[in-house]
């Protein structure tokens, strides 16, 4: 048995991050995803994969470096009652212990990046990614910003970080968090914010002071898919990492633009994550000695969320996932239908009724034409291959 060339922080408790029955945003699908991925290493590629099944709830003094102590008391005093209260304007309320699960999130991102850091290898968090949640206060369903906090304690040790965020809704907490950051550069493909929460992100959107030309923003309009995403990212990404050098990676996975999804409207495939995910991972071997962290996000659609995080796994644990027409476990199936209440999908990824896009070859022009006025820098058409 080798060594390991992934470790994934999956402690049952994080299913405690439980927003309410009626809530769309649940672990319970990162728990299966969690589950599929282990099933699958043990059978296909076994000793690949270190798994951290204890995580803690992070420190006062490290949820300190990115929230502010008056709002941290706030959630404190909220998560000692059985009655929810709403801790931002209206999406994500309280419940008891909120304040020691969120905490617990937070750590597992903190235990990963330092993890990616020691071992030169991904370390990969599937119930992280809220990155929405702003250091005075809640948003978005995410009550503290486990990414946030883990780009900020890479950047206190001296690092270069390079953000990543394929997530639907735009990573406003992290990228607002980091604004002023010339450390931080952050990359954020999601639906246009004229169209969906938080409505923030335009491609004008480049970062202030030392962070001035570091934030890049890349809005899609409604019904985008692979068509839009994937160009744009092979034109951009690998050129914006090459020219900033980081010293690690953090992506934050959320699956809420994939096709069908309960929120967002976009229409990203399965093939297009695992496009992204092996770019990625050549980028953190090639720049970065290999060292990566990969959150999970917003996603809602419990059947598009497992099976994607489980592949991303076992992606950037350096196997080949299976094809998408292979049989699913039956045991998994089992837990997914008493799990969700609904019918378990039976193959690795469904055929799926895409909608005409509306993204044209124009919209890309003018679009890195902006980003190129903005960030300073050229972005040249890339040959397909
Ligand atoms: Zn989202």
């Amino acid at each position: 048995m080798g060594a390991p060339s992934l470790t994934v922080y999956w402690d049952e408790r994080f299913r405690e991050y439980d927003l309410g029955p009626e809530h769309p945003f649940s672990e319970r699908s990162r728990a299966l995803a969690a589950r599929l991925l282990a099933l699958q290493d043990g059978s296909e590629s076994s000793g690949a994969i270190e798994w951290v099944r204890t995580v803690g709830a992070a420190s006062r003094a490290e949820l300190e470096t990115f929230h502010r102590p008056e709002y941290l008391d706030f959630v404190e005093r909220a998560s000692a009652f059985d009655e929810p209260i709403l801790l931002d304007m209206g999406d994500t309320p309280s419940f008891r212990g909120c304040f020691e699960a969120a905490g617990r999130i937070v750590e597992g991102a903190i235990r990963g990046i330092d993890r990616a850091w020691e071992s030169s290898h991904p370390a990969f968090h599937p119930a992280g990614g809220l990155h929405h949640a702003r250091p005075e206060r809640a948003s978005g369903f995410c009550i503290f910003n486990d990414v946030a906090v883990a780009v900020g304690r890479a950047v206190r040790a001296g690092r270069r970080v390079a953000y990543l965020d394929i997530d639907a809704h735009h990573g406003d907490g992290v990228m607002y968090g980091f604004y002023d950051s010339g450390r931080v550069l952050d990359i954020d493909f999601h639906q246009d914010g004229r169209t969906i929460f938080p409505g923030t992100g335009a491609a004008s959107e480049t970062g202030r002071g030392d962070g001035a030309g570091s934030k890049v923003n890349v809005p899609l309009p409604p019904a985008s898919g692979d068509e839009a995403l994937l160009p744009i990212f092979r034109r951009l990404v690998p050129p914006l990492l090459r020219s900033f050098r980081p010293d690690v990676i953090v992506l934050q996975h959320g699956v809420d633009g994939h096709i069908g999804d309960g929120l967002a409207r976009l229409q990203y495939t399965p093939g297009a994550y695992a496009e992204i995910d092996r770019a990625l991972l050549a980028l953190a071997r090639e720049l970065a000695d290999g060292r990566m962290l990969v959150t999970g996000g917003g996603g809602y659609r419990a059947r598009a969320v497992s099976r994607v995080l489980a592949r991303t796994g076992l992606l950037l644990a350096g196997g080949d996932p299976p094809p998408d027409d292979a049989a699913l476990p039956e045991g998994w199936r089992t837990e997914y239908r008493e799990t969700i209440g609904e019918r378990a999908p039976s193959t690795w990824a469904d055929t799926e009724v895409v909608e005409p896009s509306r993204w044209h070859a124009e919209d890309e022009e003018r679009l890195i034409a902006e980003l190129e006025r903005g960030l300073g820098m050229r972005f040249p058409a890339v040959r397909s291959s």
